[in-house]
């Protein structure tokens, strides 16, 4: 390997020689060690969010109040990373809400929502409401016999009927019924032929049967139509979308939010606390890995070395890093342990690659580092040695995240994003995630603010996508397992920015310019 200057250094030597400093994205240069020989839609941005979750986009959705939702976790899982559903809801909200993002896009929606014939129209309207869903299958005692769907009826004028009157009966469904011994057993040839059936139909709905007429489970045509406008999509075995779903790290209740998660189909669990390698954390991560081993769980937040080892020793399936880092944290002015992003995210990476190696695991625990990422370019830089990004003002200002949506004095769009310390979530509930148990000394470690609005996540996330594959290929590194190959090798060289330096990396000796990008 020959190292492309001689005046920059490789990772490990750099760090070495700023040890004692900490360092954040706009500290660094990088420098290209590849001759580009490919273009940037060739590269691939597949990674693990856990030991065993393969995503297609190297980023998730931070579990905020401002953020993650069973709408942005949709949206996103359809971009190829999944969004972590936050916990400052009651158990039975969160897991609906984990329930929303799993029916939604099954190839085989395995436990539809259905209605009974004497059911009100009205009840068709409410679940509509809930959840989107419009499309209901008639069951009588678990039997098929009929389908209601939205062009069956008017909220207004049949809401007092029974749905017995404004139903599809079983006879006019034929053409739509597939039974369940007809198809193959594979699930990716079912759903093939599942789908073939659906199209020949010429319905919107093919309802699949046991032998004795009972409801198994259901296909729609909508749902073809999304996994074929989002190939990235990420899903599970069931072709559900990938879901994570945050829980604090409260003993009292958390055993049972973790069983309402699991029954819900979350995929993956986190547990939240802003400051993690603590007791309590100690007996969650040991618990669900006890209780439900085939749950990955995501252990953090850390900033150093031990704390990343901590997590390593008790089990975790990934570590998350970023301790006092986010836009909207003042934990650096209450309180200590906090670290610059890019020399916790190093460190926590290098031992977890050191212990991984020495201790046999395969394919070695991911680090997520989250907080404190504005741009394409410090995404890029974090990725140097995490293998995910955990984001949150980044997509705070999507259209499906739940923020409030205000308009400034210049008539300029914004979300309202505020801290999952701050005063007005920590009174929702997320006091456990800072360990407060008295309102009356709350010292907030956040704040309440707000971003700018960046439209859809299907316009905007596409942007970031580019904007990381732009990173690696300006490198010359196709994915990131070669990318982190090169890194731990030392063949990427690294260079501490000066202070004229970062001036002459901003925009400069402009009278004014116009942004293109609706970044912050
Ligand atoms: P951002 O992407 O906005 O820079 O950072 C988001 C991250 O900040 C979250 O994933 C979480 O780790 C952290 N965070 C969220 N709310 C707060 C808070 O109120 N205080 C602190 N210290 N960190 C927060």
């Amino acid at each position: 390997m020959k190292a492309s200057d001689p005046f920059a250094l490789p990772a490990a030597e750099f760090f070495q020689r700023f040890r004692g400093e900490s360092l954040t994205f706009d500290d660094l240069h990088v420098l290209q060690p590849r001759t580009i020989d490919f273009g940037v839609g060739e590269v691939d941005l597949a990674t693990r969010i856990t030991r065993n979750i393969r995503i297609k986009t190297p980023l998730v959705a931070s579990p905020m109040e401002d953020i993650s939702e069973n709408q942005l976790a949709i949206a996103v899982a359809l971009q190829g990373f999944p969004a972590v559903i936050h916990c400052n809801l009651s158990i039975e909200e969160q897991a609906a809400q984990v329930r929303r993002v799993k029916r939604f896009e099954n190839g085989f929606v395995q436990d539809p929502i259905t209605l009974a014939p004497e059911d009100p129209v009205s009840r068709a309207v409410e679940i509509q409401n809930e959840t989107g869903i419009s499309t209901l299958p008639i069951v009588e005692a678990r039997r098929l016999v009929g389908l209601l769907t939205k062009n069956d009826y008017s909220g207004m004028k049949h809401a007092g009927q029974r749905v017995r009157e404004r139903m599809v009966p079983l006879e006019r469904l034929r053409h739509q019924i597939a039974h369940l011994r007809e198809l193959p057993a594979d699930d990716a040839a079912r759903l093939a032929k599942a789908n073939d059936l659906l199209l020949e139909s010429h319905a919107g709905v093919l309802l699949i049967v046991t032998d004795s007429g009972e409801l198994d489970s259901l296909v729609t045509r909508t749902d073809i139509e999304k996994s074929e406008a989002f190939p990235d999509s990420i899903k599970d075995r069931n072709d559900s979308l990938v879901v994570g779903a945050a829980v604090p790290t409260r003993p009292d209740e958390v055993r049972e939010r973790i069983r309402e998660l699991v029954n819900a189909g979350v995929d993956f669990l986190c547990v939240d606390s802003s400051h993690g390698n603590s007791l309590h954390e100690r007996q969650v991560v040991e618990h669900i890995k006890g209780e439900y081993p085939k749950i990955d769980v995501i252990y953090g937040n850390v900033a150093e070395s031990a704390g990343a080892l901590a997590g390593l020793e008790w089990g975790a399936d990934a570590i998350r890093v970023g301790k006092g880092v986010g836009s909207i944290c003042s934990t650096s002015q209450v309180s200590l342990g906090t670290r610059s992003q890019i020399t916790a995210t190093w460190s926590c990476a290098l031992t977890v690659r050191e212990y991984c190696r020495q201790h046999r695991i395969q394919p070695s625990v991911p680090v997520i580092s989250d907080g404190g990422y504005g741009t394409f370019s410090a995404i890029g830089k974090g990725l140097l040695f995490a293998d995910a990004i955990m984001l949150g003002s980044m997509l705070a200002g999507t259209d499906e995240a739940p923020g409030e949506v205000i308009y400034d004095r210049q008539g300029r769009k914004l979300k309202a994003y505020k801290g999952m310390g701050s005063l007005e979530a920590a009174r929702k509930g997320s006091a456990a995630r800072y360990d407060v148990n008295s309102f009356e000394s709350f010292v907030a470690e956040g704040v309440v603010g707000s971003v700018r609005s960046k439209g859809p996540v299907s316009r905007w996330v596409p942007q970031i996508k580019t904007g990381i594959r732009k990173c690696l290929q300006s490198l010359g590194f196709r994915d990131l397992a070669s990318l982190h190959e090169a890194v731990f090798a030392g063949e990427v060289l690294l260079e501490r920015m000066s202070e004229a330096g970062k001036r002459e990396a901003g925009i400069h000796d402009l009278v004014e310019y116009t942004r293109d990008l609706p970044l912050d």
